[in-house]
């Protein structure tokens, strides 16, 4: 096992890694910009190494300052959490090359899927069923695109294959908006991601958003820990995930799940991740994977009762997986709330300092955040400042759990978007379950203040 860790995030991941560290008795040193140096884990460091100043392209997304940290204070793997680095080849490269493990898949896993149009190309060689769309990149011709639009079917989406956060997608109902379209995405895809390539593929009307978390070693041993419903979102972004997925079989699940634990050993994938799908009339579509550990693990580590963080560690040590499928049981029902700094109605940023902090506790209930009494929410980076977690034996019980969890906390000094999930978790369709990806946006329209 490794002795010393660096940690190369912030927030409440950065926190997260560090608790998983210290219980298996590794030392976490934690990399931080000026921003965050009030941080609660660089308090809690035994190491801390400021990298930079806080805007992110010089601290968090500068490659050299990190790998110097780990130089310098004799790390011998990089945890890259989630967001900045996590998905970057090179940096899993670079990582690499200067001798360190990086805690997640090999840079050519990365790779392949962080590029959307070849990651769906190496899903349906492993026969994971993909949303029909373009058979790759679309091509600049103007009557090529109108034809393959036409032969895939209006409605259709429009994405960036570099595309991530929600970010570079564009809805195409009609001919006419076509290929201005795919000129505006490519646009904005070449600025943000710095690579202009798109693809197509059918816009789903009523999907939801179902995902399936895996875990894999060296050796080639792979488990899935069930899925997630995600499907609550605000602008593509999950705002509340749950587990598992309210009203689907468990057959369909584990026919899936079976389907990209097989495509993890066909691609030689280790490390933890996610397969991404939009499940509409009984059938899943393969849209995405994330190569890392994710925002709302502890829905899964919650039912399944396998700490994701660690396991992450111990396998990226050599170590082989501690558990086989058929240990795997689903007990019970999680639900996140993602708790962000903002207006909870019309989703202005509020950073600032919260001049009070009070979270809630009980059974079941697990809160995940970074944040304390009298901390300064920086201005410069993601709005979500916190996870508020809940397990009960049944979805009932974990809905009352939220609802009396919601109500006990107190933040003050900024605005977060609390009143918000208490209102979403006393409404009578999200109690039902198995609301689609569009619900959450049309009860927004519905509710404007
Ligand atoms: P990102 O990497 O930016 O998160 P994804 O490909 O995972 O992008 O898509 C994010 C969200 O966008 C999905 O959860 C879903 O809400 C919506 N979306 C993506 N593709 C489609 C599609 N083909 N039809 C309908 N909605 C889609």
């Amino acid at each position: 096992m490794f002795k010393k860790i660096l940690v190369a995030n912030r927030g409440e991941i950065a926190l997260r890694i560090q608790r998983a560290c210290r219980e298996l008795g590794i030392k976490a040193v934690m990399v931080y910009s000026e921003a965050d140096k009030e941080a609660k884990y660089v308090k809690l460091a035994e190491e801390a190494v400021c990298i930079g100043p806080a805007a992110s392209s010089l601290s968090y997304l500068n490659m050299p300052a990190i790998i110097s940290a780990a130089e310098v204070t004799d790390a011998e793997a990089i945890h890259p959490g989630y967001g900045f680095l996590s998905e970057n080849a090179d940096f899993a490269e670079r990582v690499e090359k200067s001798g360190f493990q990086f805690i997640g898949p090999t840079p050519e896993s990365i790779r392949i899927m962080g590029d959307k149009v070849s990651a769906k190309q190496a899903m349906i060689r492993a026969g994971v069923p993909c949303v029909p769309g373009s058979e790759g990149e679309l091509p600049d011709d103007p009557v090529q695109i109108r034809r393959i639009a036409k032969s895939v079917g209006y409605p259709v989406i429009i994405k960036a294959a570099g595309g991530g956060g929600g970010r570079g997608m564009r809805v195409v109902h009609t001919e006419a908006a076509l290929v201005n379209a795919v000129q505006m995405t490519k646009a904005e895809a070449g600025a943000a991601f710095g690579n202009p390539a798109v693809y197509m593929e059918k816009f789903l009307q009523n999907p939801r958003h179902i995902e399936i978390q895996i875990l894999a070693d060296k050796f080639k041993n792979a488990v899935y820990l069930g899925e997630r419903d995600c499907s609550m979102q605000r602008r593509h972004q999950k705002v509340i995930e749950e587990a598992p997925a309210p009203g689907i079989a468990r057959k369909l699940i584990e026919k899936i799940g079976e389907r990209c634990v097989a495509a993890c050993k066909k691609i030689g994938y280790r490390g933890a991740g996610t397969f991404e799908f939009l499940f509409e009339n009984g059938e899943f579509y393969f849209i995405e994977m994330n190569t890392r550990v994710q925002v709302e693990h502890p829905v899964t580590e919650w039912v399944t009762g396998v700490d994701i963080v660690k396991t992450q560690i111990m396998v990226a040590a050599g170590e082989k997986l501690p558990f086989t499928q058929r240990q795997i049981q689903i007990r019970g029902h999680a639900i996140e709330c993602r708790i962000n700094a903002e207006d909870p109605f019309k989703f202005t940023p509020s950073p600032g300092r919260v001049t009070s902090w009070h979270m809630p506790g009980g059974p079941g209930v697990r809160v995940d955040s970074h944040v304390y009494n009298n901390y300064f929410v920086p201005p410069n980076y993601d709005s979500m400042i916190g996870k508020l977690i809940v397990h009960g034996d049944t979805r009932e019980q974990a809905l009352a759990r939220m609802q009396t969890a919601l109500n006990e906390t107190v933040i003050e000094g900024i605005n977060t978007n609390v009143p918000l999930h208490r209102e979403l978790m006393v409404d009578a369709k999200f109690m039902q379950g198995g609301t689609n990806i569009h619900y959450l946006e049309h009860w927004l329209s519905q509710h404007k203040r």
